[in-house]
């Protein structure tokens, strides 16, 4: 199972025809907010180049979106609103809102559209009816549109009322940010510069251990940290003390090491850890001397010695993947192995390495690194990219290739 096919069949922005017509555009403005202000504007900054071209040709511009995880009723912290005044200054020009995303008041802000006019309508999941898929309502967004366009490159792995409800009333295809995402993401899954190593880390082992299976047939090397290293090391019998464990995971993480040593993956978990007592900022951290985590602490970050042994791998490497913190990168004295995977990453990529980042934290830690600008490709869809290099075919695409 490749990339390639979904992307053969799907119609690219400019194989059709938008001109003067109303077209309904999926984004991904889940940004960043604090005390209603838009704190990170990448997410809208990426949408740039479609809505441009959009408005070249005079389309009617109509936006859907969503923003945070609203339990499918209004609620103003999750508000679209704030993001109106950044596009507006972004794209140079004013940007109508409606308080819903269906019913008359947007069916009103829509049809006041002139060619060449922007609107936003408000946070699809204030409907259950979104992430349900249910047909009326995707009916109801639908008729927002002439034509779909699909530039929510972190939704399409994801088969809600926006993302495939739509399809089935609306012909469309890709805007020109998911066009990018997946022609980078395809062309690192099917033909990529060897030794090809994956770095996954993060909290939850289950979310993660589908990819793990599937990157072991692509991979060449598979570096494991964060939390979720601890139920890989409980699984080869090492102590872990308190630190984060998902014990019914602990059998599937034993299979994986097991394929990847089957496969002559190289699969490396961390060698030592930062330690502490209490998970708290100030909390007196130490280093353990080998893998095993004495019973009363909690591992908070890959160890020095670690660090180094995942930068000779990333030394070693022509194409990385990252996904997923090393440590509570959240946390100053807890973000170092997080923070140098991240520096590594960027001189792998002076010297000519591949090098993707995927996944909110990731993209955090290399941002809060200073290095974002020296990575290949920032993926901006963490799951949406993890799906992709698992070679699965993501519904949002599936839907809008019919
Ligand atoms: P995920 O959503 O599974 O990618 O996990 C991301 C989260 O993993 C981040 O918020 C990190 O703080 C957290 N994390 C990373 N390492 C650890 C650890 N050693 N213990 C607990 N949480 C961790």
């Amino acid at each position: 199972m490749t990339v390639v096919n979904p992307i053969l069949k799907l119609k690219r922005l400019q194989d059709i025809d938008v001109k003067g017509k109303r077209v309904l555009a999926r984004v991904d403005y889940n940004v960043p907010m604090k005390d209603g202000k838009v704190t990170d504007d990448t997410r809208i900054r990426e949408t740039l180049k479609t809505l441009e071209y959009l408005l070249s040709q005079d389309a009617k511009v109509v936006l859907v979106a969503h923003l945070g995880r609203p339990k499918g009723k209004p609620e103003l912290k999750y508000s679209l609103k704030p993001v109106v005044e950044v596009l507006a200054r972004l794209l140079k020009r004013p940007v109508a809102f409606a308080s819903d995303c269906v019913g008359s008041e947007a069916d009103e802000v829509v049809a006041a559209l002139k060619p060449g006019a922007v609107a936003l309508l408000e946070n699809l999941r204030f409907h259950a009816e979104e992430e349900g898929n249910d047909p009326a309502f995707a009916a109801a967004l639908a008729k927002h549109g002439d034509v779909f366009v699909q530039d929510a490159f972190g939704a399409i792995h994801r088969a809600h009322a926006s993302t495939v409800g739509v399809c089935k009333h609306l012909s469309g295809g890709i805007g020109f940010l998911v066009q990018k995402e997946l022609e980078f993401l395809d062309r690192v899954v099917n033909n990529p510069a060897r030794p090809f190593l994956a770095i996954i880390g993060g909290a939850k082992v289950s979310d993660k251990l589908g990819v793990l299976d599937k990157l072991l047939d692509k991979v060449d090397g598979l570096l494991i940290g964060g939390g979720m290293a601890y139920t890989f090391l409980a699984g080869q019998n090492v102590s872990i003390g308190k630190s984060l464990l998902e014990a019914d995971q602990v059998g599937e993480a034993k299979k994986i090491v097991q394929k990847a040593y089957a496969k002559k993956v190289n699969c490396l978990l961390p060698a030592d850890h930062v330690v502490v007592q209490s998970i708290k900022p100030d909390a007196q951290t130490t280093v353990t001397q080998s893998m095993a985590i004495p019973s009363d602490m909690i591992g908070v970050d890959i160890g020095p010695h670690t660090i180094e042994i995942f930068i000779e791998e990333i030394k070693k490497a022509k194409t990385i993947f990252w996904n997923g913190p090393m440590g509570i990168f959240e946390t100053e004295a807890f973000a170092k192995g997080t923070l140098e995977v991240a520096k590594a990453m960027a001189q792998a990529t002076r010297h000519g390495v591949t090098t993707i980042v995927g996944g909110g934290d990731s993209l955090a830690a290399v941002a809060k690194a200073g290095v974002k600008a020296q990575i290949s490709h920032c993926s901006t869809g963490g799951g949406a990219s993890l799906e992709l290099l698992e070679g699965k075919v993501l519904p949002g695409l599936a839907a809008l290739a019919g």
